[in-house]
């Protein structure tokens, strides 16, 4: 048996995922906040939303210097 028709016999870790109805941080996956990737998975927009202001905040953010003032 192939991975591709274990997946098709909703054995496989990826029916496991479809079933689901909340992603992993608990977002709902309804037709508003679901979004399908062109590898046919879901995404959960709130999280892409999360996930996209971290990335900008970090983006923005000074970097801290390592070492320094630390006397002697
Ligand atoms: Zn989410």
């Amino acid at each position: 048996v192939t991975w591709r028709e274990n997946i098709l016999r909703g054995e496989g870790q990826g029916a496991r995922n479809a079933r689901k109805t909340h992603c992993k941080h608990g977002h709902p996956f309804d037709q508003e906040n679901t979004e399908w990737t062109l590898l046919g998975r879901r995404r959960c927009r709130a999280c892409k939303r999360q996930a996209d202001e971290r990335y900008r905040a970090r983006k923005s953010a000074v970097p801290q210097p390592t070492g320094g003032t630390n006397g002697t």
